[in-house]
């Protein structure tokens, strides 16, 4: 009989009435022939008032009697839905996660997944019954109860789902499905029938918060059908798979706003190896995730990392930042708050010109002032100021005619890569591949003045010219934007910006010297905080000088000296144990 697991969140079951149209779900799948797995959240806003709880005793709660305490929230739900299934004359039982064998591992708040026992559920639903698990928690080796990380109840559907070889996981939710945009900030945002892990990897993590980004990584990890749908209406919902049929015309098929963002500059690194590495690398080690990792290349042996953290860490983020520029020597640090990032996310653009560049002359026509610009082969991201993020993402989204894109349908002919035998921690990192392109040049316009509209006229003189630019990076505008290109195109790509009928910058396009692109790609390159700093280290420990980074939530590529192209590659092929 096949395996249906149920995720029901917060508002879902945030009262009585709303449990018992959850019990009729699962009814009726219940009904309809399978054996169901459900998992839930705690009632909407119960792990706020826990959490609250605890800080009205102290602002530093223990992380271990934190996750006692907030684990019960979603105790109070399993054993509530079960309450409910049996009034409604069906045979169920509720666990905990240590009670089911979820062992993840021991830092409290924060846990990962590292395997799941299937034998107590198995028994559960060969007896016949709707197994009830609570979402968002786990046991660690030693019998300590964790919590897995906010909104991580998916996490444990997505995960269940996996270890029980299910058919399908379904996510039920107040919304009815993934949406082009977030509806309440783009009215004419659409439904998506159908769309891939990896776009959804892409635009969870900048908050389009329908779905836990981890939960996204476990279903892509192993090949977990997820269908995201309504608690409340009968409607289809969202399908997340491997990969789409019907978006073949399309370049970009969702767009996302996060808002609660800060960046940090670090100006004036030493341009020499291991820089990047170390910043990388402190910033791990405290669990502090960053994102959006941007280096254009150096100028004067100089070179200034920028990257975003989280609002809520940037001042544990700076007390580092600070150490670190005492240590390397470099010039400042220099944070800024309110700022928003928009991305555009797609998998059609891939090899598809003139992207970026139709976003960036978009926001330009509103007035909109770009700050940071990174590319990877399936999202572009912007940040702006706070102020500007919402009209920013309706920009977006009209400029790509997100409102009206073709039907889809999820592609069933993906053979699985991974079994869950071969990853073990379940959460853990997946690393896929390591590339080597050898036939990249670098350009840079500095001093490209900072006012709406420059990033856009730019990108599209190289568009026009035909040109393909394969990263684009910009994190500060005093130093100017960066692009690759083919090496073939370099003198196309200089006389386009050089004939620009109001020339863009003061100085001439530098080009630079012969370079190479390393990128690794995988699952949880972002979310595993050490997976960059692994990257960067093995780059040091080689002393090889990194010229640019660009990040990405599935892939992380820098540039490096031509002459050292190979070596890099190999190394991370042999430090992370890849044979292709
Ligand atoms: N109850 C937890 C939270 O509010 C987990 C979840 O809802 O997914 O974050
Ligand atoms: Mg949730």
């Amino acid at each position: 009989m096949s395996i249906i697991v149920q995720k029901f969140g917060g508002t879902s079951v945030a009262n009585a009435e709303c449990i018992k149209k959850v019990a009729a779900k699962i009814i009726q799948s219940k009904e309809r022939g399978h054996q169901v797995v459900a998992t839930v959240s705690a009632q909407a806003g119960m792990t706020d008032r826990l959490i609250g709880l605890a800080k009205e005793i102290t602002l530093e709660p223990d992380p271990r009697e934190l996750d006692q305490l907030v684990s019960t929230g979603e105790q109070m739900s399993i054993a509530l839905v079960c309450m409910t299934l049996h009034a409604m004359g069906h045979s169920a039982i509720s666990m905990t996660g240590g009670q089911v064998g979820i062992v993840t591992d021991s830092v409290h708040t924060k846990a990962r997944i590292q395997n799941i026992k299937t034998d107590a559920i198995r028994s559960e639903l060969d007896k016949g019954q709707i197994v009830v698990v609570a979402g968002f928690q786990g046991m660690d080796e030693e019998g300590h109860v964790t919590t897995l990380g906010r909104g991580a109840s998916d996490v444990t559907a997505v995960a269940l789902a996996a270890a029980l070889d299910a058919e399908l996981c379904e996510i039920y939710t107040d919304v009815d499905g993934i949406y082009t945009a977030d509806p309440r900030v783009v009215p004419d945002a659409t439904k998506l029938d159908a769309v891939s892990h990896d776009e959804i990897l892409e635009l969870a993590s900048v908050g389009a918060k329908v779905l836990q980004s981890r939960s996204v990584e476990v279903a892509k990890k192993f090949h977990v059908p997820v269908c995201v749908r309504s608690t409340f209406t009968e409607r289809p919902g969202t399908v997340i798979c491997s990969r789409v049929k019907g978006f073949e015309d399309v370049p970009v098929c969702g767009a996302a706003l996060s808002r609660k963002e800060s960046r940090i500059t670090i100006a004036g690194l030493p341009d020499s190896p291991g820089v990047a590495a170390r910043v990388v690398g402190a910033i791990g080690d405290r669990h502090i995730n960053i994102d959006m990792i941007v280096q254009s290349f150096p100028l004067k042996t100089r070179a200034d990392i920028s990257f975003l953290v989280r609002d809520t860490d940037l001042s544990q983020a700076l007390r580092v930042c600070e150490e670190l520029k005492d240590e390397l020597g470099a010039e400042s640090v220099l944070p800024e708050g309110e700022i928003a990032r928009v991305s555009a996310v797609g998998r059609g653009m891939v090899d598809r010109k003139g992207i970026a560049a139709r976003m960036c002359s978009a926001l330009g026509a509103k007035g909109i002032n770009i700050k940071m610009i990174t590319t990877s082969e399936i999202n572009i991201s912007v940040v702006v100021d706070a102020e500007h993020g919402e009209e920013t993402l309706r920009t977006v989204h009209e400029c790509f005619g997100l409102h009206k894109l073709p039907p889809a349908t999820p592609a069933t002919d993906v053979p699985a890569d991974l079994r869950l035998s071969e990853l073990d921690p379940m959460e853990g990192l997946h690393v896929q591949m390591v590339e080597l392109d050898a036939d990249q040049a670098e350009l840079k316009v500095v001093d490209l003045a900072d006012k709406p509209g420059e990033a856009g006229r730019l990108l599209g003189a190289l568009a026009e010219a035909g040109i393909n630019l394969d990263i684009v990076l910009q994190n500060s505008c005093s130093s100017g934007i960066s692009v690759t290109v083919k090496r073939s195109d370099v003198e196309r790509a200089r006389a386009a910006i050089g004939s620009m009928a109001e020339p863009i910058a003061p100085q001439p396009v530098q080009v630079g010297d012969g370079i190479a692109k390393v990128s690794v790609s995988g699952v949880g390159l972002r979310s595993h905080a050490g997976a960059a700093s692994t990257v960067f280290g093995v780059l040091a420990r080689e002393g090889i000088n990194i010229e640019m980074i660009g990040t990405s939530e599935v892939k992380i590529s820098v540039i490096v000296p031509e002459a050292d192209g190979e070596r890099a590659a190999a190394e991370l092929r042999k430090e992370l144990a890849l044979d292709n």
